[in-house]
């Protein structure tokens, strides 16, 4: 069996060719990124089939995104003695997708309840029902809220209820189930507890299971949460022939309930299990190995293993340092421009990961304007769309014309606290004078209480002030004035994620406003990019096609890319500020009575969270990495993240010269000049682009690069390394 593989190109090495030929009983594969976990999963597939006799039907692989399950499908159908009937009868599939295959052959007729759209709707109606305002809690909030309750198997009825807020979400998200039950509807969460509860309660429909499959492999085991452990374990039994592969330094769904504690739970509770562990990784260079292994070094919490490149050469990460995100974005938007022009890649080469999606705003605009093609794997929605972001962009429009009705109805909830008093106004403003009008009358309006009037001058005057403001300051001055305000006073707004968000989508409204001098001019651009946007989700996206991928680090587990961005390496954005915040705040809560042990252990949590993104993200690269961190983040001054950093001194302690490097100095230093201009001002297409690069020449350095597209910024180079400080030497990417 292995010769035929290995006449088809696939050559295993000896861990990995134990692993594929393990029988019977429990095996678990414990390795680092690109080290080849998930083809061991498949190539046992087809050893099991083709030389073991097992049937295809005998089979369940589960792992966690459709786009995983489906390139597991298409790599086990290629494989020497799989045909097409196997595949067909193979069940390789999503945990969501394989129970609720199940469920339904269990006669289960609910309709599935997944549009987020639909979903947020029918909770702000239920909001409004309990006559709490519509927007008083985040829909995200309450469905993550039960969505986490369920990954533990509990219901609605398990939600806390000792403060007002979390028994006002309880009722909504009780009136929530209760719909579905009424309509007959299910959401994706409902579909393993009903599994759950379904197996638990029925012993025969669990045996006929057991019976059914006599193989059972899980991928990326290291971010399954308990329900999904619970299910595999009771399908599993009693032949217990069970693989898992996964790397616990990838647990990077820890919020959703995944618990790397499980690997080790899984070695005692099958003491006999068969324990594999791969250490050398095909999928990039050395420097890149390295660089992953540098960064995940530092976290204290984890199994210590040391990943080796299994080829001998391969380029260098790359650093690069602009000043903001649009000067990131312009940069690697014309990199990509270029390698794509001068025939070297296709845009489908590239990925560009980003640790929140609310940083790819720069990155969205920049794509959308040049019109070059690319895939979000996101929601798709522009920030000047979000419902919280919105409002704001509205008074900047109003104050251009106060007559805009449409901004008038929108920025209503920051009025009136609650959207359909506002509307009931705007209808009896509108019965009086029928035509549109402007904002001032609803001053006109009988029976308007005096303190509205009040704070409705007040918001009139404001508006009325923004007019001659640059559009940074009129934001800022909004938000001083009562927006922050607005987010503060509404007690149901304690969610923090919400909090926290919101504040993040406002400072990036300020950063992207900073380009521009006058609000006109803002509120143009926006408008170009929002018709762009609109324009391009209805032409569909489409998977398959020449496009760049654009996708949070999260989503980009397992998969692996020609050339990776690693965009927003810079402290506060990875780590995530919130990450820092609890650092910062861990003695203080000491303070405040709580056990410092258990703040500091919090703490450290979140930083290793965010640690082990970093280290996903860089080891999806199999040829060429970016990693750029912008020097300021919203305004802010922002230093190289951390990890890059640590992984620098790791490099340099073990480099050759000793004294040459200087590691992590002066990279305060490292400046590119931003350009003033609009990026839409510089048309692409239809010449040849130059994209000047300076390298760094410091021996031992790991590398800092610089680029700058079609501008005569020489004067770049005489600053040397902000690693090493090495000079930099120029060369030309045409
Ligand atoms: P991740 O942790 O990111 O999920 P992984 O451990 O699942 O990674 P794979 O995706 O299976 O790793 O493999 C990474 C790359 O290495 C793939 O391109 C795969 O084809 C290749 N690869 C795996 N094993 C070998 C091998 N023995 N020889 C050559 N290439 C291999
Ligand atoms: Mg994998």
């Amino acid at each position: 069996y292995f010769r035929r593989l290995e006449q088809g190109g696939i050559h295993l090495n000896k861990p990995q060719i134990a692993a594929v030929r393990h029988h019977l009983g429990p095996l678990l594969t414990l390795a680092g990124a690109g080290s080849g976990k998930t083809s061991v999963l498949i190539a046992r597939t087809g050893y099991l089939l083709s030389v073991r006799g097992v049937t295809a039907s005998q089979l369940l692989l589960l792992t966690f995104s459709n786009k995983a399950a489906a390139e597991m499908r298409e790599r086990i159908a290629l494989l020497p003695g799989v045909n097409e009937s196997d595949v067909s009868r193979l069940q390789a599939r999503t945990f969501h997708s394989f129970f609720l295959y199940f469920l339904r052959r269990q006669g289960l007729q609910q309709e599935i309840f997944s549009e987020t759209r639909r979903q947020h709707i029918l909770l702000k109606q239920i909001m409004r029902e309990l006559g709490l305002p519509k927007d008083a809690y985040p829909p995200e909030t309450l469905l993550t809220v039960l969505s986490t309750c369920k990954m533990n198997m509990g219901t609605v009825e398990d939600l806390p209820e000792s403060t007002i807020a979390e028994q006002e979400m309880k009722a909504v998200l009780r009136l929530y189930e209760q719909w579905k039950t009424d309509h007959f509807k299910i959401d994706f969460d409902d579909v393993l507890l009903i599994a759950y509860q379904m197996l638990k309660d029925r012993p025969r429909l669990l045996s006929d299971l057991q019976e059914r499959f006599h193989y059972v492999m899980v991928d990326e085991f290291q971010d399954t949460n308990a329900l999904q452990y619970e299910l595999v374990k009771m399908i599993a039994q009693p032949r217990n022939n069970l693989m898992v592969v996964g790397d616990d330094d990838q647990t990077i769904y820890s919020f959703n309930g995944a618990r790397s504690e499980f690997i080790l739970e899984f070695e005692k509770l099958y003491p006999g299990a068969k324990v594999i562990t791969l250490d050398i990784n095909y999928r990039s260079g050395p420097a890149i190995v390295g660089l992953g292994n540098g960064i995940i070094r530092h976290n204290q919490r984890r199994r210590s293993k040391t990943l080796q490149a299994a080829r001998g050469t391969g380029s260098q990460p790359r650093y690069l340092r602009p000043q903001t995100a649009d000067e990131e974005a312009e940069q690697m938007v014309d990199f990509i421009v270029s390698e794509v022009e001068a025939g070297r890649r296709e845009y489908r080469d590239f990925a560009m990961l980003y640790r929140a999606s609310s940083s790819n705003r720069a990155l969205l605009e920049l794509l959308l304007l040049r019109d070059i093609p690319y895939i979000d794997y996101g929601e798709g929605q522009l920030l000047y769309e979000h419902w919280l972001i919105s409002p704001v962009v509205d008074h900047l429009r109003l104050s251009l014309n106060r007559r805009n009705f449409a901004a008038i109805e929108n920025i209503l909830p920051t009025l009136y606290m609650n959207r359909e008093k506002g509307m009931d106004h705007i209808r009896r403003m509108e019965a009086i004078q029928p035509k549109q009008g402007p904002l001032i009358h609803l001053l006109s309006l009988p029976g308007m209480e005096d303190f509205k009037a009040v704070k409705l001058r007040e918001r009139l005057d404001l508006i009325r002030g923004l007019r001659e403001q640059i559009p940074v300051l009129a934001i800022r001055q909004i938000r001083k004035q009562f927006y922050d305000y607005f987010i503060e006073a509404n007690e149901r707004h304690q969610a923090t994620l919400h909090r926290e968000t919101l504040k993040e989508m406002l400072d990036e409204l300020e950063a992207s406003a900073e380009r521009f001098d006058s609000i006109q001019t803002f509120i143009d651009f926006i408008d170009n990019v929002t018709e762009r946007n609109e324009h391009s989700r209805q032409s569909g996206l489409k998977e398959q096609g020449d496009r760049i991928a654009l996708m949070t680090i999260h989503k980009s587990k397992g998969l692996e890319f020609p050339v990776v961005f690693l965009i927003g390496a810079s402290e506060g954005i990875l780590p995530h500020s919130s990450a820092l915040e609890a650092d910062r705040l861990k003695d203080r809560k000491s303070v405040a009575g709580s056990s410092s042990a258990a703040a500091a252990g919090l703490a450290l949590a979140a930083l290793e969270e965010e640690r082990r993104l970093a280290y996903v993200a860089v080891t999806r690269a199999r040829e060429e990495l970016f990693i750029s961190s912008p020097a300021r983040h919203r305004g802010k001054k922002a230093d190289v993240s951390r990890f890059m950093l640590s992984a620098f001194r790791s490099a340099a302690a073990t480099a050759a010269a000793p004294g040459s490097t200087r590691p992590g100095s002066g990279h305060r230093s490292a400046a590119v000049v931003t350009a003033k201009a609009l990026p839409a001002a510089r048309a692409t297409t239809g010449r040849t682009h130059t994209v000047p690069v300076w390298n760094c020449t410091g021996a031992s350095c790991p590398g800092w690069t610089r680029m700058k597209a079609g501008g005569a910024e020489d004067h770049l180079a005489s600053k040397p390394c902000p690693l090493c400080n090495s000079p930099m030497e120029k060369s030309t990417r045409v």
